[in-house]
Order: C-alpha cells, then structure tokens, then sequence
C-alpha cells in the first residue's frame, strides 16, 4: 500500500540580542502552501528540495506549508501562533499521513517561548498521535532541546558551515523515513548535551577543531543500523535556557552500539573546547595587513546569517579612514536605498548611510528592484534573492556601497553583479557575515580575513549580557560534564 507522506516546515534562527523581531505580517508574506512551495525550491539546494526530490514515486508526497524568515530578533507571539495554527492546520486538513517530513531551524524563538521548534514539534506530535513517524532536518546551530528530541523518530543536522548539505541530509531523512515504512521498524533516537558554546570563528566545518569532530560524526553515520548521526554546533547568540552543543544519533540498529558511537563523539567535542574560543583581528589590524589581490572581509558582528540587521557601517568607515578606495560594502539601509533609486543613475546625493550614521556624498551608479538569482553553490541552497529597491554607489573617498532595502542572506556574489559590480574589481570586499558568505564569495577573494566588529552576533560572547543561558556552559564556565546518553521519555 502507497504511503502518504507530508511536507512541511518552518524555519528561523532567532537572535534574542537582536532588536528587529518577526511579525505576524511577515510570517504572512513568506509562508507558502502547496504547489507554490515546490515551485520556490524546484532546482534548489535546500532541504525541502531534498525532501520533495527523494520521496519515492510510490509515495503520495504532499507539500503542505512553508515558511522561512530571514535571521533577526525572536517572533513576536502572534507570529509564533499563526505558524503554529498553519502547520498543526495544514497536517490536519491534509491527513491522515503515515510520515511527514518537517524542516526546521531547531533555534527558532518567540518572546514568550523560548523552544519554539520544540514546541511545534511537541505539537504535532499530540495531533497526529504516537504512530506517524515524524523525519526531522534541523540546522547545524540548531539548540536541540529534550522536548524536540523526543517528538522526533528521525533527526539529521547539516555537517557542513557553510551549509551546503541541507538538501543532502534531507535525503538522508527521507530514506531513513522511508526504510522503517517499509519495514514497519521505529528508529530510535540517542542524544547528548554538550555543555559547550563554539565561538563563530571556529564554526567552520574545513578547519579545526570542527572538521575532526565532523569526520567522527561521518564515521558515525556509516555505521551499522545508523540512519543519521549529528553534532549540533548550538546557536549562541540567543539568551535561552538551552543553548549548547548536542550529540544526536538515529539507530534502528542496536541500541547500545549507537551509545557508545555518541558518547565517543561527545567526548572528542568536549576534548576540543580549549579550540571553540578563537580571537579575531579588530578593523584598524585587519586592514593593517592586507596582501596582494581581493581580501574578504567579514564583519562579524553584523552577520546577517545570525540575525544582524546588517547595517553597520564599521568596516566601510575603517575603509574610508584608511584611504582604501578600491572598496564594495553592502548596507541594508531602506532609507538611502529609496532615496537613491528615486534620484535616478548618475545623480550625486549626499547621504547618510547606516549605523553607526555615516555621512556621505555619493555617485548613484545603478538602481534595480533587488532581485537577482545564484545558480549555486550558496549557503543552504539557497536560489532567489530579494532584498527590494536597492542602489550601487560610489562615494566621493572611492569606495563602492550596494544599498538595499532589506537584510539577505550574504550569500551571493549575484548581489554586487546584478548591479553591475565585481569584486574582483576591489582590493577589499565587505561582507556581513562568517561563513555564508564563503560559498559564493570565497572563489572570488584571495585571502579571507574576519574582523572582530560589535553587534549582537559578536565573536566574542563576553561582550553580550546572558540572564537566561544554562549554567554551567563552556567557555563562561569549564565544568566536568557526565557526557552520558540521556534516556529517552516517550
Ligand atoms: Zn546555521
């Protein structure tokens, strides 16, 4: 008998620092239904794509609801509720489903609920009842709680920073989905917490100490009777009870051999913490020690892809007062934005750009609506980009400013193209963010250098104000966890 199978998925990484939360407004304008949400990831590299490409023709698959938020500040409860009234709706009118595949960020929070991706999973999980198997793909900075852990029968992070395996991971849970369908077999879901935070300059996946800990969570996977293995690297930038590191592995093989595999990789991740706290150049050092050709870069605390409102004008100002001409930034500033577009190409405006306010007169180069489109690769997959009116200028010290209306995703070089700018062309390309701008940026940069900037998603967690986080937590903290598997409730 042919399985019916359901796809959804809510997806945000919510930065309690931040000061833009999400509203019911915008949930509305990025949720999709139905053929719409195939259409959006047709081609794509996400896991939605993933999910949609790997169920098998046997299969009634059936997207359901969509809705995928740009990083920022928490939802604002209305919005929490209308996501949870669109996906518990969407199961329920489109049921009875014998699986449904959910993607989801796994550090998604509203004001009032500091779990929401636990909380939605718990949710689902009470409306469609103990027998529906439920594949779960979350992100590699998800803050996996308990409550999600034990909703899920099939759990998979990405292992790569930049996420370039989203769509293969979705995969992965759709065949471990569709092998206890077939077999009638309930996986089983091993965990364990890390107490551990990882600075954002060791979050990277190719480098140590991640890219060791990534190849024994490899190793994990091929395991016998393993169907997923992950080291969730915790999304630090959120002052909630459960942000950390965590060990999640999905057997339908012996339960005791999928132990000993987690309790191995813990230890390895707790023998590397000394590694989790690297330090980063200030602006003034990093532009000290420039080489020859494109160097990238990245501002740290405007990261875009951790809920900066990326507008920062603190690399671009270092730029200007270091006299470095052959310079492109990008702003999300609405403002200049609108009043560039509206002044037309050619026309010379002074302006004051972003924050730290920086005034400026400026040459407008070219105007577009904002879209444009990256074939790949690109952090997650991703495809189109729409950061509205935007406006290529060139200020009258040299430098060269992409104003946008809105944040995206720094992920795509087609941001400074589709308005006629190269960043072959400059001596230093400004880029608000740590590792998703690696993917498409990094071919185009000879040396890549990260500045340690301000903002709320600063390398340096010192500088932020926790009231919530757990304690104790590595590196505020250097307790002598247990690091044993935690036993499952449901
Ligand atoms: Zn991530």
């Amino acid at each position: 008998m042919s399985s019916r199978v359901g796809v959804l998925g809510f997806f945000h990484e919510s930065n309690t620092f931040a000061g833009r939360h999400v509203t019911e407004a915008d949930v509305r304008a990025a949720c999709r239904h139905g053929g719409a949400i195939a259409a959006e990831h047709a081609g794509a590299g996400t896991v939605v794509a993933g999910y949609l490409d790997a169920a098998p023709k046997s299969w009634e698959t059936v997207p359901l609801v969509y809705v995928e938020l740009v990083p920022c500040g928490p939802l604002e409860p209305p919005a929490a509720a209308r996501i949870e009234v669109m996906l518990r709706t969407a199961v329920r009118d489109g049921g009875p489903f014998d699986a449904l595949l959910i993607c989801l960020h796994g550090s998604a929070a509203s004001t009032m609920e500091p779990d929401l991706d636990g909380a939605l999973l718990a949710a689902i999980r009470a409306d469609v009842g103990p027998d529906v198997l439920l594949g779960v793909t979350l992100d590699l900075h998800a803050n996996v709680t308990t409550r999600l852990v034990d909703a899920a029968d099939v759990i998979a992070g990405y292992r790569t920073n930049p996420h370039i395996d989203a769509r293969v991971r979705a995969a992965e849970v759709t065949r471990a989905i569709e092998g206890c369908l077939e077999e009638g077999v309930r996986p089983s879901v091993v965990d364990i917490p890390v107490p551990a935070t990882v600075h954002i300059l060791a979050q990277g996946t190719s480098t140590a100490p991640m890219a060791p800990l990534m190849a024994a969570v490899d190793d994990a996977a091929s395991a016998e009777g393993v169907l997923a293995a992950s080291l969730f690297q915790g999304f630090p930038w959120a002052d909630t009870p459960d942000i950390g590191m965590r060990v999640v592995l999905t057997t339908r093989g012996d339960r005791t051999e999928a132990e000993q595999l987690a309790v191995g990789i813990a230890q390895q991740c707790w023998g590397a913490r000394e590694d989790f706290v690297p330090r980063a150049l200030s602006p003034r050092d990093a532009l000290g020690a420039l080489g020859h050709g494109t160097t990238l870069l990245l501002d740290i605390g405007d990261n875009i892809g951790a809920g900066a409102p990326g507008n920062s004008t603190r690399l671009l100002h270092a730029a200007i007062d270091a006299g470095e001409r052959a310079t492109v930034a990008v702003l999300a500033d609405p403002r200049a934005a609108v009043v560039a577009a509206a002044a037309g190409v050619g026309a010379v405006l002074e302006l004051t750009l972003g924050e730290p306010p920086l005034p400026v007169a400026a040459t407008v180069l070219a105007i577009s609506d904002g879209r444009y489109e990256d074939t790949g690769p690109t952090h997650v997959g991703h495809r189109y980009f729409d950061a509205g009116t935007s406006a290529a200028l060139e200020l009258s010290t040299g430098q060269h400013v992409v104003v946008c209306s809105r944040p995206v995703m720094p992920s795509s070089v087609q941001q400074l193209r589709a308005l006629g700018l190269h960043p072959r062309d400059h001596r230093l390309v400004c880029a608000k963010g740590v590792h998703s701008p690696l993917a498409s940026y990094g071919p185009h940069a000879d040396h890549v250098v990260f500045v340690d900037t301000p903002g709320v998603t600063a390398n340096d967690l010192s500088r932020l104000t926790y009231r919530n986080r757990p304690i104790p937590l590595f590196p505020f903290e250097d307790p002598d966890p247990a690091l044993t598997p935690r036993k499952r409730t449901r």
